[in-house]
């Protein structure tokens, strides 16, 4: 089954470009002009993600993003930001906001959906490789699920599809330290090009979503170098938490 994209924009001419390169490329996208298009659409199907356009009549695309990262539905559908603005800040706070990655205006249709395929190769991490699990922290790719089980109580942790990977990512390399460059290579893959910061803002987004079971210092900074997951600082923060 061809993945689908619901692409929201509400540029005519650039909706219907979008929409033959995503049908050309083998996805099935489904069209949306404004905000309430969109969440018609959504009510009856659920993408595989989501071409977002920030510049939008009525409500915004950010404010957009943002509704979709607080609906338990549609949180982690992958969204791809496209910003007029070719300010890092703003592409940053789209991050921010849970965007997956971002495209800035104009771009080729063709990057587009060389963004597009990367950001859907990048979830689920790896459905053959087997679960991992670091202190008492379970990654399962098969399943998308990441866990934690203390006094037979499972803690179910709601991560989105770029924080998954990179928590296998780091999960599978504990203790050792990783550049920033080297995590996107290989979360981000080496065809798409990304600014730095970006690691900066999944591994806070990714500390945020560990911080209920108490796994936020799992993945320390170290300084000057980059990041690594931390079997000792989690097993100090744990026992201080107890
Ligand atoms: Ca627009």
């Amino acid at each position: 089954m061809p993945a689908s994209i619901l692409i929201v924009e509400d540029e005519p001419s650039i909706l219907e470009l979008l929409s033959a390169n995503a049908r050309h490329a083998g996805f099935y996208p489904m069209e949306a002009p404004d905000v309430p298009a969109a969440r018609t659409l959504l009510s009856e199907v659920l993408p595989d993600l989501i071409v977002l356009d920030w510049m939008l009549p009525g409500i915004s695309g950010i404010a957009f993003l943002r509704e979709l990262r607080t609906d338990s539905r549609t949180k982690d559908v992958p969204v791809i930001m496209v910003t007029a603005r070719a300010d890092e800040d703003d592409s940053i706070s789209g991050l921010e906001a849970g965007a997956d990655d971002y495209v800035t205006k104009p771009f080729s249709p063709k990057e587009l959906m060389a963004r597009v395929k990367a950001v859907l190769r990048r979830l689920p991490p790896d459905l053959e490789s087997s679960s991992v699990t670091v202190d008492g922290l379970t990654l399962d790719p098969a399943t998308r699920r990441v866990y934690t089980t203390r006094d037979g109580t499972e803690q179910r942790l709601h991560l989105g599809p770029t924080e998954f990977r990179l928590l296998h990512f780091f999960m599978t390399r504990p203790e050792r330290v990783h550049s920033r460059r080297l995590v996107l290579e290989q979360v981000w893959g080496t065809d798409v090009p990304v600014v730095e910061r970006t690691v900066d803002v999944h591994v806070k987004r990714l500390r945020d979503a560990l911080k209920p079971a108490g796994y936020d210092t799992f993945i320390e900074t170290v300084r000057g170098s980059g990041y690594r997951l931390s079997r000792i600082a989690t097993a100090r923060h744990l026992k201080s938490a107890a």
